[in-house]
């Protein structure tokens, strides 16, 4: 069906949805409700007296107490996506020549938030492959680095928790031992984490965290993200318009609103309990990468994997492509066919895919899928 020249989406409902950016951003059918009735340009403006975070009714304010809590954080704050949490930090606790430490596995966001921040950025690299894991112990020595090269401690320091390309689990607690020590403010970027599994900020020892919630927190198609950060950094990072007393300066008075936020506070109570379900979560990837391990489909990452994103090589995939008609297109239309979607048309050498969600009858279609391109076409 169309609308206004426009193809409607099916991929969620008729199909098996792997796209690692969209299966933890799918919403529940009770967020679809709740979203159609704030569809509408500023409609959770009604009852604000000047600032977003502080509505009460639709209950922003109370949602935001609440998730600073589910995640051992003492503040929240609704930005536009985990980028604008991270810029908020950064802009507000450093200054453009300050060094920052961040991780080779980063998301191009972080690079581009401390960029604009006009800070120096160090790397702690990955071990590259075929695992790309980060040791927190980098984190050390690329302090001691920026000490010896500048004449202080970086200004702060950036860790992925979860990569977007191999999905590794970075030992976060470890790194905020390490920041701890050393006095630097610790930004924990959980866009593949936060909203998928159990987080405690405190445990951690992070400063700060950033979050995905069109990423990792069933919110939906819209644009939202959160910052939570502890009281020590609160004043500093929420702070107000000099002019403008109700207005926090780093979302410039007002961030997200409208539908993505109440998708957010709808799948709210979905999110905290799923994430106590992680464990089964990681079961399903880990039976997956073991099945497509026995056809030639290759995890790359840190094995087992402790996540539901995952990078796998494939030569025997690879190959059907270069006498395959279609050519490199035809594992997309192969899986279409059979019911998967979410691999990028094109891609079949090396690709993502995430089983966040999915059922283990699901799962098991998708590596059913595979079997059976590999056997009619290898
Ligand atoms: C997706 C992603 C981001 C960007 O998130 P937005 O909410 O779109 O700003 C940042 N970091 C990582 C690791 C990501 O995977």
């Amino acid at each position: 069906m169309k609308v206004a020249d426009m193809e409607l989406r099916d991929r969620e409902e008729d199909y098996v949805n792997i796209n690692p950016l969209q299966t933890a951003g799918r919403t529940y059918a009770e967020t679809r409700k709740a979203v159609s009735s704030y569809v509408d340009g500023y409609s959770v403006c009604d009852w604000c007296s000047g600032d977003l975070c502080s509505i009460d009714k639709p209950p922003v304010k109370g949602f935001l107490a609440d998730v600073a809590e589910f995640l051992g954080m003492d503040a929240a704050l609704l930005t536009n996506g985990c980028r604008e949490a991270k810029y908020a930090v950064l802009h507000s606790i450093t200054k453009p020549g300050d060094a920052v430490v961040v991780d080779g596995n980063k998301h191009y966001t972080t690079y581009v938030a401390a960029e604009r921040a006009g800070l120096r950025i160090y790397e702690v690299k990955s071990n590259g492959p075929p695992e790309y894991g980060i040791d927190p112990e980098g984190y050390a020595e690329a302090f001691a680095k920026v000490k010896e090269e500048t004449g202080s401690m970086p200004a702060a320091a950036i860790l992925t928790h979860v990569d977007g390309s191999y999905g590794n689990v970075v030992d976060a607690e470890r790194a905020g031992e390490i920041c701890r020590e050393s006095g630097v403010p610790y930004l924990l970027n959980t866009a593949y984490s936060s909203g998928r599994m159990p987080i405690d900020g405190g445990r951690i020892g992070a400063d700060f965290i950033a979050c995905s919630c069109h990423k990792s927190w069933a919110t939906g198609g819209g644009n939202i993200g959160l910052l939570a950060v502890t009281d020590e950094w609160a004043d500093k990072v929420f702070r107000r318009s000099s002019a403008y007393d109700v207005k926090t300066l780093e979302i410039l008075g007002c961030s997200t609103r409208g539908s993505a936020t109440v998708a957010l506070m709808a799948s709210y109570p979905r999110v905290k309990e799923r994430v106590e379900n992680w464990s089964s979560e990681v079961g399903n990837a880990r039976w997956l990468m073991e099945e497509l391990g026995k056809i030639g489909i290759n995890q790359l990452g840190v094995k087992p994997t402790e996540h539901d994103v995952n990078f796998v090589e494939s030569d025997v995939l690879y190959k059907i492509s270069e006498t395959h008609k279609k050519k490199n297109y035809y594992l997309y239309s192969e899986l279409k066919k059979r019911g998967v979607v979410g691999i990028k048309a094109g891609l079949t050498k090396h690709f993502k895919l995430s089983t966040y969600g999915k059922t283990r009858a699901q799962v098991e279609h998708v590596a059913r899928a595979f079997k059976e391109i590999v056997e009619e076409f290898a």
